[in-house]
């Protein structure tokens, strides 16, 4: 059975052609994906080129639809050994065919400018041919790392058939020389090779557009497997909720832990009905953020338990689109124990450890507030200097401790009898200081100052006994005697002194 040769070689530089354009939209496609998808469309272009040069043959000098079309053919097979090599990530040393492809164009051009031999031609250039599609067949089998040998497999079987086409030819070849040095006049064996060509090319066509699909789902596989494994031992707790509704649709198992549900509990329930934000108020506006900058970082919030017991959580999210559903992929940390221990140095940092009460630091910040308000609303302050009389002879006589449990209950007294808006605060030792707000004058302050030195004559009781103390005042008003901390500070303290030496049990006011 014959065909004419010319048509054949026509239908396999079609196919060619068609199969070029595919890998190069593949390309286009997936160059930042996967490597070596260049070289593919290099060899499918310069194959396509040397078919299409041996189909010009008689309408072309010799040189080019002979010498040049063999040697872009057998070429291009490099090219697609290496392209092969890079996707399947088993690059190697190429020594041997620099080598092969010199000899082979040096005996090529031999037999076609100096001794003439179509037959010797084409053993040549199917031999070749048969050592680079078994190279690309043994690494797409063999070398080929084992996860992807499933997606080369078929490619694999088409360059393995190549190969043994092309060698059969070969040897078919030298047992039954051509008759004649006319390409398109090769008779049947030659257009019966040709066309197994052709069905091959279709095949290989057909191998390469599914082997991308194939990799990139085994790709997606692992990429879902991984996911899936971070998801469900990731310590965090982690959720999936729908955005419009909140409703959850998945958590992993830290999530389950933190919150003390059972996953059937809370998978299916809005965020709303599992009250897992105590406050709705709260859910709502940081969902409404959320939904807005499709994400949040570093949100502090606090959760309720099965239990009904709060913790605190660390929160981000964002907003991801599942099946063309807006939803939220939320991860919470349990930082209930940081923040308590945040509280505490903050306790520490603004308290006197002994009476609870405010420090100098806490002090001065609430003062500079206050100020700024007094000087807002035109209204007056009143700054006290406390210091109890002889304590030294309290601790002398009683011991430190007894002194201790008199300051906590003076502090106690102190801050009973102020108002809440009113500030009072331990500076050291048996010395305290108050902030006293919104007073009409001298008189007001006097009666608080009167007041005060009646509520230490009241006897503290401590350890069963009576300790009777008195203390000293020092008054100063804001404006009249200055209109900083500092300066009513250092005045409420000289009058203090003043006290103090008038014979202790008393107040006096700053002079101006
Ligand atoms: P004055 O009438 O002049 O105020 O005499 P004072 O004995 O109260 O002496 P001063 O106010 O100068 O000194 C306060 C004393 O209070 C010094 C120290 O013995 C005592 N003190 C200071 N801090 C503490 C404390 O934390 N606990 C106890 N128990 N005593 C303290
Ligand atoms: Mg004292």
């Amino acid at each position: 059975m014959a065909f004419d040769i010319k048509t054949v070689m026509s239908l396999w530089l079609l196919v060619s052609v068609i199969s070029a354009l595919t890998v190069v939209s593949m390309y286009f496609r997936y160059r930042d994906r996967f490597q070596g998808i260049a070289f593919w469309a290099l060899h499918m272009g310069l194959y396509s080129a040397g078919l299409l040069l041996l189909t010009l043959r008689g309408g072309i000098p010799d040189v080019f639809s002979v010498l040049l079309a063999n040697f872009l053919l057998v070429l291009s097979l490099f090219f697609l050994l290496t392209g092969m090599e890079r996707f399947v990530g088993r690059s190697g040393r190429h020594f041997h065919n620099y080598a092969l492809i010199a000899a082979y164009s040096l005996c090529f051009w031999y037999f076609f400018d100096v001794r003439p031999d179509m037959t010797l031609r084409t053993v040549l250039s199917s031999l070749t041919a048969s050592l680079l599609f078994g190279q690309v067949s043994f690494l797409l089998l063999i070398r080929t790392p084992s996860n992807l040998r499933d997606v080369t497999g078929a490619s694999a079987f088409v360059m393995a058939s190549y190969a043994v086409l092309s060698l059969a030819r070969a040897l078919l070849l030298l047992f039954s020389p051509l008759e004649t040095n006319e390409f398109f006049e090769a008779g049947g064996l030659t257009s019966v090779a040709l066309l197994c060509y052709v069905g091959l090319s279709v095949c290989w066509l057909v191998a390469l557009i599914l082997m991308i699909p194939r990799r990139l789902l085994d790709d997606v596989s692992v990429q879902e497997e991984k996911f899936a494994k971070i998801f469900r031992s990731s310590p965090s707790a982690i959720m999936l909720s729908r955005e419009t509704d909140g409703r959850i649709f998945d958590v992993n198992g830290g999530f389950l832990e933190m919150t003390g549900y059972a996953f059937e509990e809370i998978v299916g329930k809005t965020l709303f009905e599992t009250k897992l934000w105590g406050d709705d108020r709260e859910y709502a506006d940081i969902f409404s953020v959320l939904s807005r900058d499709k994400g949040a970082r570093g949100i502090e919030s606090v959760f309720r338990r099965k239990t009904g017991e709060s913790i605190s959580v660390l929160f981000s999210a964002d907003v991801i689109v599942i099946d063309g559903e807006q939803c939220i992929l939320s991860t919470f940390s349990d930082i209930t124990e940081q923040s308590r221990l945040r509280r505490q140095l903050h306790e520490m940092a603004t308290h006197d450890p002994l009476t609870g009460l405010p420090n100098r630091r806490l002090f001065d910040e609430r003062a500079a507030d206050a100020f700024a308000r007094a000087m807002r609303h035109n209204r007056k302050l009143a700054i006290m200097s406390f210091d109890i009389d002889d304590f030294k002879h309290i601790n002398d006589t009683n011991g430190h401790a007894v002194g201790d449990e008199v300051l906590r209950q003076a502090a106690v007294r102190l801050n009973d009898a102020l108002r809440a808006t009113d500030t009072v605060a331990r500076l050291g030792g048996d010395e305290f200081v108050a902030l006293i707000e919104e007073i009409r004058g001298r008189s007001d302050a006097s009666s608080v100052a009167f007041k005060l030195l009646e509520l230490f004559r009241r006897p503290f009781a401590v350890e069963g006994k009576e300790i009777r103390i008195r203390v000293s005042i020092g008054v100063a008003l804001y404006p009249e005697n200055g209109e900083t901390l500092e300066v009513l500070l250092k005045k409420s303290d000289d009058a203090l002194y003043r006290a103090k030496e008038m014979g202790r049990d008393t107040w006096q006011m700053a002079a101006d």
